[in-house]
């Protein structure tokens, strides 16, 4: 069982610097988290009783503790304060509240830029839009790949929102990487094992969704995966799992949302719009979650759903999202969360280091 070495609050650096030397000299991979009040530091690897004790003897060592929980990095243990990530200037986790948001697919420029203006204005923070979609049937439209993501970049330069798309393959992580700000994981792959190790490799954050059928500790385990890889850039995502009824396309698990806070420090996001599967549910579910504290959601957005390529039933109309986000703002205040706002100087988005907004 891997360990966590707990540290004094008045522990200096010499002193954490000796715990993470000590933690490598013992054959364990040690991993310091800074935090506000402490820092701790994870050990990973067989834990034996004389390495706890000589760990505890060290200078600035409050405690030593094994980590219980089968996802170490994921951990609340591990991890005590909420992660909250910078991502292209704006910070997504805890109590800012981010909505992500576009159609289900990048169909076109045209409704891609209409769409993406429209959520803009409207207050969404990122722009969504699937290059590469997994259908459940083959004879169903999969995306325009390379060509979509040319055009999802474009969008994000031209509208200064970072970008999420789904990938699919290992073999696509380094295109989509080239092109999106942030890498979709989506459920039906949310254990599609090397697709996750793929992602963990790169620096962009990877928001990972629920399985259809899976457990919260499943998907935690998913994160694992990611973060064991270096990547500590995770998003949490709950959008519906398979219960018995047929009336909604999936069931949303609002309680998802705080057992994840519980469990884990990653940021915790609904989709409102998969789980509803119908346009007139999605304000609902949205507003659910939310109040049971997401960090945000995704809604799927479209301005001519009838003629959607792909999820259109779902899709909510530009002005019907305008009013949810007027909405969400209201019910994000009453838990003590805040939308992510646009213009505030701390909150400005800025263009990465490398490439700027779309990759
Ligand atoms: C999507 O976001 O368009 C999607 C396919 O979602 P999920 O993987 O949750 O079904
Ligand atoms: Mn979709």
């Amino acid at each position: 069982m891997d360990m966590i070495v707990v540290m004094k609050a008045g522990a200096i650096d010499d002193d954490v610097n000796r715990v993470v030397d000590r933690v490598a000299e013992l054959g364990l991979v040690p991993h310091p988290s800074r935090g506000e009040f402490r820092t701790i530091i994870g050990a990973i690897g067989e834990r034996t009783p004389e390495a706890q004790q000589q760990l505890e003897q060290l200078p600035g060592v409050d405690e030593v503790m094994a980590i219980s929980q089968p996802y170490k990095l994921a951990s609340r243990e591990f991890h005590e304060a909420d992660t909250i990530l910078d991502i292209a200037g704006i910070r997504v986790g805890g109590p800012h509240v981010n909505i992500i948001a576009g159609p289900c697919a990048i169909e076109s420029r045209e409704i891609l830029f209409e769409v993406g203006r429209a959520v803009k204005d409207a207050g969404a923070s990122i722009l969504r839009g699937g290059a590469f979609k997994p259908r459940s049937s083959p004879y169903s439209f999969k995306g325009r790949g390379k060509e979509g993501l040319e055009i999802l970049q474009e969008a994000g330069r031209e509208l200064e929102m970072p970008t999420i798309t789904e990938v699919v393959d290992p073999r696509d992580v380094g295109v989509v990487n080239e092109y999106a700000d942030m890498f979709q994981i989506g459920a039906r792959n949310m254990q599609n094992f090397n697709l996750l190790l793929e992602v963990g490799k790169t620096d962009k954050p990877v928001f990972i969704k629920r399985g259809l059928s899976a457990t919260i500790t499943e998907l935690l385990m998913s994160a694992e995966y990611v973060l064991s890889q270096g990547n500590h850039r995770v998003i949490l995502c709950e959008r519906g799992i398979r219960t018995f009824g047929n009336e909604t396309r999936f069931t949303l698990d609002v309680s998802a949302v705080p057992v994840l806070q519980e469990r884990c420090h990653l940021p915790v996001f609904i989709d409102p719009s998969h789980a509803a599967g119908k346009r007139d549910l999605v304000p609902a579910l949205a507003l659910a979650g939310i109040a049971a504290g997401a960090s945000g959601a995704i809604v799927e957005v479209h301005s001519c759903p009838e003629r959607a390529l792909c999820d259109g039933p779902q899709a909510v109309l530009p002005n019907n999202f305008a009013k949810l986000m007027e909405q969400i703002k209201q019910i994000a205040e009453i838990v003590g969360h805040r939308v992510t706002p646009w213009g505030r100087e701390d909150t400005q988005p800025r263009r990465a280091a490398a490439g700027g907004w779309g990759g």
